[in-house]
């Protein structure tokens, strides 16, 4: 399976261009060049994508859910056997190294296809008996047409994430993936044509998020959006498809805080600290941010957080020395820079990194950055308070359990939260009170796809994962019956 120079949408099992005829330049970050392209789509392409959804429907969510399964299952296999191609092309479309691309994104697509296929050959519903007189079944069927949206910082991984349980649910897909990152989805739609999937079950328009995603929102025929990316875009998105009162799960932004208890064991705590902090370049809305560690224990990890940092590889993601690769756009390093700045300004001290990095050869004109490790900086501050989703975190001593949970949840985000201790009960305090949907103690990004994934406050509506996105993609109807 080979990423081609003009991508297509996949359009009732149709490879096809923009109605248009317009692209629009996809860039390889590391190297800062057009490589390939992508449709220029509009609301035209997506309503030719929902009317064939819509005729898709009904075979469908009638096929009975083992055929179902083996058609999503097939699709998980064909990734498995091209896990190389992908996790070059996914490489070259984000700029995040190979390795990462072959240990993490690429599995883990084939991993949710795989779980949401299995999952559904298990699903059951509900029955609640009212002795001697009656009894409820809940019905769980297919919503019908649903639109996914996703983000370019896991690009396949968050793509499949939605679409999987959606499908496996029944329903039948439109779905735009992040203009920034569009190859994978399409070589995604080849491997559903290869597996045999139905014309019009799953149907991705390429284009840009106001145009494509929007019609999408907009469609009065897409009963249900599933949607990852930003809490701004998350804020229009409410807005048009909450009057329509469409069902509507929304993974947003992040500032997750990371608090380290000197009782902790230290050397797994800084080798994961350091591991929540640059991930993909700081770009996984679970990455820590905000670090914040016992005063006892701040100078020996300050000291020694900063000398590992400066050791971390920034460069050709096809190296294998490579920890970090390029940033996924110019805008978007741009953006980092101006958070670091903005940092500056504040009052902070960016003790390592937050540079510019000029690189040799082919990667010559990539957008490289060197991670940084800022302190000095009170917690209300913009930098301690706003999403920079890039290599950038700040360091900030605490002193009691009290002290920590106040600003761990001082902000209006509440993704995710990461507890460093060895006292149990004392793990036990925090996790019950920090504000955030995923608390992780002693360990990062350990994710079993059976929980429920969300978060609260502004990082979002609803919950991903296992049942919940089962649930998400269905509606529950009670059919009482009396006796
Ligand atoms: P983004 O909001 O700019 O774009 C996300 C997707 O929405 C893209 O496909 C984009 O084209 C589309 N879009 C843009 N404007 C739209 C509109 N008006 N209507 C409909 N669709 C529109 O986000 P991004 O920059 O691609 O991704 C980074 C953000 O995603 C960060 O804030 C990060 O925290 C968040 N994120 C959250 C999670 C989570 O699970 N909570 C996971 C990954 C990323």
């Amino acid at each position: 399976m080979t990423p081609d120079k003009y991508i297509k949408n996949y359009i009732n099992g149709a490879l096809i261009p923009a109605s248009s005829g317009d692209y629009i330049d996809n860039i390889n970050p590391a190297a800062g060049k057009v490589y390939s392209h992508l449709p220029d789509s509009d609301a035209e392409d997506v309503q030719i994508a929902v009317e064939a959804a819509e005729r898709a429907f009904p075979e469908w969510s009638k096929m009975g859910a083992q055929k179902r399964f083996r058609i999503l299952n097939r699709v998980a296999d064909i990734i498995e056997q091209n896990l190389e191609s992908f996790a070059h092309a996914e490489s070259v479309d984000s700029g995040k190294p190979v390795a990462m691309s072959r240990s993490v994104d690429i599995p883990r697509a084939h991993d949710n296809i795989q779980f949401f296929a299995t999952a559904i050959i298990h699903y059951a519903s509900e029955a609640h008996h009212m002795e001697g007189t009656a009894f409820n079944f809940t019905l769980r069927q297919p919503i019908g047409v649903v639109g996914c949206i996703s983000p370019w910082n896991l690009p396949l991984y968050l793509f499949t994430w939605k679409i999987a349980p959606a499908l496996a649910a029944g329903n039948t897909v439109v779905a735009k993936p992040s203009e920034i990152t569009p190859m994978t989805a399409y070589m995604l739609s080849k491997a559903c044509s290869e597996a045999g999937m139905p014309p019009g079950v799953l149907n991705v328009v390429h284009g840009l998020g106001p145009k494509v995603g929007q019609a999408i929102v907009e469609h009065p025929k897409v009963k249900a959006i599933s949607f990852t990316g930003g809490t701004n875009t998350g804020k229009k998105i409410a807005a048009i498809a909450a009057p329509m009162f469409k069902k509507l799960s929304l993974e947003l932004g992040g500032k997750n805080p990371n608090i380290i208890f000197e009782d902790c064991d230290f050397d797994q705590m800084i080798v994961d600290t350091l591991r929540s902090s640059f991930s993909n370049n700081g770009q996984i809305c679970l990455c820590g941010s905000r670090i914040y560690i016992q005063r006892s224990i701040y100078e020996k990890f300050k000291d020694e957080f900063v000398k590992r940092t400066q050791f971390l590889k920034v460069g050709d993601p096809f190296s294998s020395v490579t920890d970090l690769g390029s940033l996924v756009s110019k805008a978007h390093k741009e953006k980092v820079m101006s958070c670091l700045a903005l940092a500056e300004v504040e009052g902070g001290k960016i003790l390592c990194g937050g540079k510019s990095l000029e690189m040799k050869g082919e990667i010559k004109e990539g957008y490289f950055l060197s991670p940084a490790v800022i302190e000095g900086l009170p917690p209300n501050c913009r930098t301690n308070q706003e999403e920079i989703f890039g290599p950038v975190v700040t360091i900030t001593p605490f002193d009691t359990e009290e002290e920590a949970l106040e600003m761990a949840n001082g902000t209006n985000y509440g993704l995710s939260a990461t507890v460093w201790t060895k006292d149990v009960a004392k793990a036990n305090r925090m996790a019950e009170k920090l504000q955030a949907g995923i608390v992780w103690v002693n360990c990062w990004l350990l994710r079993d796809l059976r929980t429920p994934f969300g978060g609260m406050k502004s990082s979002g509506v609803g919950r991903e994962g296992g049942l919940e996105a089962l649930r998400f993609f269905t509606e529950a109807k009670n059919v009482c019956q009396k006796y």
